[in-house]
């Protein structure tokens, strides 16, 4: 997967983002049938650094930085409601023609990646970070 978090890291551009997703397609529909025929899928070893970041880290990571109030959205905003579709959260509002965040934030950036205009920016974290979006909901 591309790295999309552009509220905190550098993010490739378009071509590699597509090179990447291409090169994962054929073992995501592996994974998918597997899935698909209840096939008891692959063990993969946990390491040390895993069991950190999935333990200690995550928590105190979303407890200090994991919000909505850095979200910001600029007269780019064409009103086109994308970034509330977007979000599986249901935490974007819509009112009076702009998106408003609702304080239930995962920080996963479908919307960020998916506004046509790229309006919406993360403090100045995400300024000037390509965005990709690979979703098919237009
Ligand atoms: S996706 Fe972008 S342009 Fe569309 S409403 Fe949201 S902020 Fe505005």
């Amino acid at each position: 997967m591309p790295e999309n978090y552009v509220a905190m890291f550098p993010t490739p551009g378009e071509a590699e983002c597509r090179a990447k997703v291409e090169r994962a397609g054929p073992r995501v529909s592996a994974l998918a049938e597997q899935i698909r025929t209840g096939a008891v899928l692959e063990e993969v070893p946990v390491t040390l650094k895993d069991r950190l970041q999935s333990g200690p880290v995550n928590p105190l990571f979303y407890a200090l930085y994991v919000r909505d109030k850095g979200f910001t959205v600029s007269e780019e905003c064409v009103s086109c409601e994308k970034c509330t579709r977007r979000c599986p959260l249901n935490n974007i509002e819509y009112a009076d023609g702009r998106p408003v965040w609702k304080g239930n934030c995962t920080h996963c950036m479908a919307y960020i990646a998916g506004c046509p205009t790229e309006a919406i920016e993360y403090k100045s974290n995400s300024r000037g970070r390509h965005r990709h979006y690979i979703g098919t909901d237009e």
